[in-house]
């Protein structure tokens, strides 16, 4: 069976492994990351990170699932393709008793391998987190921690290549049941499988179904020190009304370390590929920037903080807040949708997108 997979994403590029492995005859179809954001007129990806969350516990046992299946497959992926993505540094989750009720109830659900933590085991576990007095935790010691999204499409590629796979580096302007249309002309599958992220409505031509939400996030620089230091920080995410994600330090392609919090504090939609456009060209919003500075000086008052920078990335959210993985016409499915969640689990949610093709 010929497949066109649209979108060399997280979704697409995991979709395509999977395809590639069951004996397709898979074709990946997307550009690369531009090399320069801020002038590129073309279409963007949300993996173009080093530091992406990975843990089990969520609020919904949907994600604990597919979490679960996916940090299961991680040595699996790193093996076929040699490149490494998966730091084990843990994963904390940190709210009222309210929050942190209803994250073990689903870990309860799901078998997930979670410590509870009361207001003094967080202060004792995490001196350098300033929390309310009131909060407890669910700390991840293993298999959770970041991922980088870069390696992460990197490995997918290079393993779904390795099985077979082909890549055609072209955007795609739309799609016809099994037909591809490119600048370069038109090409034809039996089936093809749209995984294109905050773009997916506009390469299917279908009014907007999915709400992109732009999101900055702010970059705090640190130095290697103040990293050592900080060598047992998990991942975060805290209750908060701007649903903030903190990663520990990583160092980045430009040589310098950062710790990294997103968490918008409203969201503002994006009408069209026109305006997602203009937002990552954009680079993010300053004053969501500065309310981050102010949130990590109070989460974290002792971090010496050498610069900040911000960035921009969207996110893609279905009406009930779960992936759309499901087949359209004959020829034509689609994988969307990660809610803000899609990265850690993209590999469960590609093979989904793939165990949809081979049902036809
Ligand atoms: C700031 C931020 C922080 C996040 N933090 C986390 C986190 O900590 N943990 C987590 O699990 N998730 C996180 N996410 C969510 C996660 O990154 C997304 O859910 C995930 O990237 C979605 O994968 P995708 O394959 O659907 O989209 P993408 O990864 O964006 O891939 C879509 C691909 O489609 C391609 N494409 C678009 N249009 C076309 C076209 N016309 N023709 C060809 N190709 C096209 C793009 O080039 C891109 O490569 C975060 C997201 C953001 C923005």
């Amino acid at each position: 069976m010929r497949v066109g997979v649209v979108g060399a994403g997280l979704m697409g590029s995991a979709a395509a492994r999977h395809l590639a492995k069951a004996g397709c005859d898979v074709t990946l179809i997307g550009p690369d990351e531009p090399e320069d954001k801020r002038s590129h007129q073309g279409v963007h990806g949300s993996h173009y990170d080093e530091g992406r969350i990975t843990r089990h516990n969520a609020l919904k046992p949907f994600w604990v699932e597919v979490s679960a299946a996916s940090i299961a497959r991680y040595p699996e992926i790193e093996a076929e393709s040699g490149i490494a993505f998966f730091t084990e540094a843990g994963a904390l989750m940190a709210g009222s008793d309210a929050r942190m009720g209803q994250v073990d109830l689903a870990a309860q659900l799901c078998g997930v391998e979670s410590h509870a933590l009361g207001p003094d085991g967080l202060r004792d576990t995490f001196p350098f987190f300033d929390f309310p007095p009131d909060f407890s935790g669910a700390y991840e010691r293993r298999q959770a921690g970041h991922i980088s999204p870069r390696r992460l499409v990197a490995a997918q590629q290079k393993a779904a290549a390795e099985h077979g796979a082909k890549r055609l580096i072209a955007e795609v302007r739309g799609v016809e049941g099994g037909r591809v249309i490119t600048d370069d002309g038109l090409l034809a599958f039996d089936q093809v499988l749209v995984a294109a992220g905050g773009w997916t409505d506009a390469v299917l031509g279908r009014p907007p179904q999915l709400d992109v939400y732009a999101r900055t996030v702010a970059l705090f620089e640190i130095d290697a020190e103040q990293a050592a230091r900080l060598a047992s920080m998990p991942s975060l995410v805290y209750e908060a009304p701007e649903d903030p994600y903190l990663l520990p330090p990583i160092r980045y392609p430009d040589g310098r370390i950062y710790v990294k919090l997103g968490g918008d504090p409203e969201d503002v939609r994006l009408d069209g590929p026109e305006a997602v456009g203009q937002w990552f060209r954009a680079g993010g919003n300053a004053d969501v920037r500065d309310r981050l500075e102010a949130m990590i000086r109070a989460l974290m008052p002792t971090l010496a903080i050498r610069g900040v920078t911000m960035d921009a990335c969207v996110t893609s959210w279905t009406h009930d807040r779960l992936p759309e993985i499901r087949r359209l016409d004959d020829g034509l499915s689609v994988c969307t949708g990660g809610n803000g969640a899609g990265a850690k689990c993209s590999d469960e949610l590609g093979r989904r997108g793939a165990a949809l093709i081979l049902e036809n």
